[in-house]
């Protein structure tokens, strides 16, 4: 069977996803296409497991301490009121994190994204295209990113 997220790392590697940022030592980190909450982030394994302790162990340790860099890069880049992270996969058993900024404008700042509707309906039509904010957005996070402790292998948007 074919893995969605392991695909749509090929396509990262083909320079066909115009949301993608950077490849780290453990992850790919991409815009989502739903920019609902401004700086919406993935940050995508490179290896194909479905738990975070399926990872060697130093693996582990750097994916989750690469994880938490781009958190904090997002933190830099839009100044949000708080940060989510979530490792869900149930859908997609490919280890991969949901960094979502929360802002104080959300219309329900404190339950989980998952139950505003309005942002459900733009996710689950699977997003926008590219437009002029997003591209501010993977700029500004890359920007973050080349400050952050971590290894960009190779980068995916122009500065
Ligand atoms: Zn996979």
């Amino acid at each position: 069977m074919t893995c969605e997220m392991c695909e749509a790392a090929n396509r990262i590697e083909a320079g066909e996803n115009p949301f993608a940022i950077a490849r780290l030592t453990t992850g790919y980190v991409t815009l989502c296409a739903t920019q609902y909450f401004r700086g919406y982030t993935f940050f995508a394994a490179r290896r194909c497991v479905p738990e975070i302790y399926d990872l060697p162990i130093d693996e582990r340790a750097t994916h989750l301490h690469e994880m938490v860099e781009v958190a904090q890069a997002l933190d830099r880049a839009f100044d949000p009121r708080k940060l989510n992270y979530e490792a869900l996969g149930n859908g997609t058993p490919h280890l991969h994190w949901h960094l979502i900024p929360r802002y104080e404008t959300d219309p329900h700042p404190r339950g989980p994204v998952w139950e505003d509707l309005n942002f459900l309906r733009q996710f689950w039509l699977g997003g926008s295209p590219p437009d002029e904010q997003s591209e501010q957005s993977r700029r500004a996070i890359l920007t973050q990113l080349r400050l952050a402790d971590v290894e960009i292998e190779r980068e995916y948007v122009g500065l």
